[in-house]
C-alpha cells in the first residue's frame, strides 16, 4: 500500500499548490511484466520550460519499500513487521517534502525534473532496474540521478554521507559536495562505502552509464531491516538538511535561472538559485 499512499500525498501536494503555473504530472509506474510482483513505483514529472533542455531529465529518487530480514536461517519474512522509518521512509519523505516546497514556490525548471519512488528495492533494485532499462531503451537523456536511501540516523554526527565507490559517479558526487558546503548547515561530508557496492537504486542507472550519486546518513544504522527501524532513530534536523540538499540539487541541475546549456555533469554550475526557496521555506519539514 506504500505506493498508493505516496501517490495520494503527491496529489495532495499538487492540489495544495493551487497557484503553480508549471506542468506537473503524477502517476504510477506499473511493473506489469512480472506477474508475481505487485508493488508499483510512483513518478512525478515536472516539464522543462526550455525547448532544448526539456529533453534532458534530472532524476531524484528513493525506494518506497521496506523489509525485515532476520539473521540466521532463511525463513518466510513476508509477515514480519518492517516499519522502515529510516530505510526508507526517510528518503521517501525527503522527496515528498522537496516536491511540496518546490511546487509551493512555483518551481519551473528549464530541464525536465522527475521525482521517482521505486518499488522493490529490497528485493534486488527491481523497480529502479525496470525504469532505468526503459529509459535507456527509449533513448531518454538522463543528466543525473541522485538517490536518497537512509537519511535520518546520525549518532550526533552533523555531516552528510556520500557513497563513493565504483557504483557512484565522482563528478556528480563532487557537485553534491559543493551543494552541501554551499547550502547546508551540516556543511561537511563523510565518505561512505558499502560492501559489495550494489547497495541501492543509483546502481540501476550507473549500469546504463547515467551519472548517479547517493547521499546517505553519515553513520550507517544497525537496526535497518528489523522491526526496530522506527521513529525513535529519526533525527528530524538531519532530515531537514537532506531535504535542503534535494531541493538545491533539483534547482541547480534543473536550471531555474542559470544561463548556459552544459549537458553533462562536468559542466554543472552552482548558481545559488536555491537559496531563496530554502531560506524562505520556514515550513520545511512541517509534516514531522
Ligand atoms: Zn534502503
Amino acid at each position: 500500500m506504500a505506493a498508493e499512499w505516496l501517490l495520494g500525498e503527491v496529489d495532495a501536494s499538487i492540489r495544495s499548490a493551487g497557484n503553480y503555473t508549471g506542468e506537473v504530472r503524477a502517476q504510477f509506474w506499473n511493473h506489469t511484466h512480472e506477474p508475481d510482483w505487485v508493488q508499483r513505483s510512483v513518478l512525478v514529472r515536472i516539464g522543462g520550460s526550455d525547448p532544448l533542455l526539456a529533453q534532458e531529465v534530472v532524476i531524484i529518487g528513493a525506494h518506497l519499500d521496506s523489509i525485515n530480514v532476520p539473521e540466521g536461517p532463511a525463513q518466510d519474512y513476508s509477515k514480519l513487521k518492517a516499519p522502515g522509518a529510516n530505510d526508507n521512509a526517510s528518503g521517501a519523505a525527503v522527496l515528498l517534502e522537496a516536491l511540496r516546497v518546490l511546487l509551493q514556490n512555483n518551481f519551473i525548471p528549464k530541464r525536465t525534473v522527475e521525482f521517482q519512488w521505486y518499488a522493490a528495492e529490497e528485493e534486488g533494485l527491481r523497480g529502479s532496474t525496470d525504469i532505468a532499462n526503459a529509459y535507456y531503451n527509449l533513448g531518454i537523456k538522463v543528466i543525473s540521478m541522485v538517490n536518497f536511501d537512509m537519511a535520518a540516523y546520525s549518532e550526533g554526527v552533523r555531516s552528510v554521507g556520500l557513497i563513493e565507490n565504483a557504483f557512484t559517479e565522482p563528478t556528480l558526487t563532487g557537485f553534491l559536495r559543493r551543494l552541501i558546503e554551499g547550502y547546508l548547515v551540516f556543511n561537511t561530508t563523510t565518505t561512505i562505502d558499502c560492501p559489495g557496492g550494489r547497495c541501492s537504486d543509483h546502481v540501476s542507472f550507473m549500469d546504463h552509464g547515467f551519472p548517479a550519486a547517493s547521499p546517505v546518513e553519515p553513520v550507517i544504522n544497525g537496526v535497518r531491516h528489523t522491526e526496530w527501524d522506527n521513529m525513535t532513530i529519526v533525527n528530524v534536523e538531519q532530515l531537514t538538511e537532506f531535504t535542503k540538499l534535494g531541493i538545491s540539487y533539483v534547482m541547480e541541475v534543473g536550471k531555474v535561472n542559470a544561463e548556459g546549456s552544459g549537458s553533462s555533469v562536468s559542466q554543472l554550475s552552482l548558481g545559488f538559485t536555491a537559496t531563496i526557496i530554502i531560506f524562505s521555506s520556514s515550513h520545511l519539514l512541517s509534516r514531522f
